[in-house]
């Protein structure tokens, strides 16, 4: 899988998603071309509006997977925030990750002075850090 390229302007879209949904986790879909570079952001509802959890909302990510599949995109990541904690995998992250090592999943962890963005392959035997670049455009 290559490198996931997140553009500077959508990654800032992402910490500002974070921001906006702090103290509850925000969550969303990136998706893009298959060479892993970022094109499209979608913020999906939390139906769990919890700050230490999240559920993707199904309505809304049944209409970003129309709005992918009309750009003739692919699904590459799905992110979500830890308001308070660092951004690595909880256990419920693991146990909720239906979609195997197909996407990677991004968490932005608003615990610190600065978001830290991190990007992961959750799999059922484990997590390992998955590689991205922040790239100008
Ligand atoms: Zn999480």
């Amino acid at each position: 899988m290559p490198p996931l390229l997140i553009p500077a302007d959508v990654h800032a879209a992402v910490v500002a998603h974070a921001r906006a949904a702090a103290p509850l986790e925000c969550c969303g879909v990136l998706a893009g071309s298959t060479d892993g570079r970022v094109l499209l952001h979608f913020p999906i509802r939390n139906d769990l509006a919890s700050p230490t959890e999240y559920l993707t909302n199904a309505r809304d990510l049944l209409a970003a997977s129309k709005a992918v599949r009309a750009a003739g995109a692919e699904v590459l990541a799905f992110y979500h925030s830890h308001p308070a904690s660092a951004p690595v995998p909880s256990a419920k992250d693991v146990a909720g990750n239906h979609w195997g090592d197909s996407v990677v999943h991004l968490i932005v962890g608003l615990a610190g002075p600065e978001p830290d963005v991190r990007a992961w392959h959750i799999t059922l035997d484990g997590c390992v850090p998955a590689e991205w670049v922040l790239i100008d455009k």
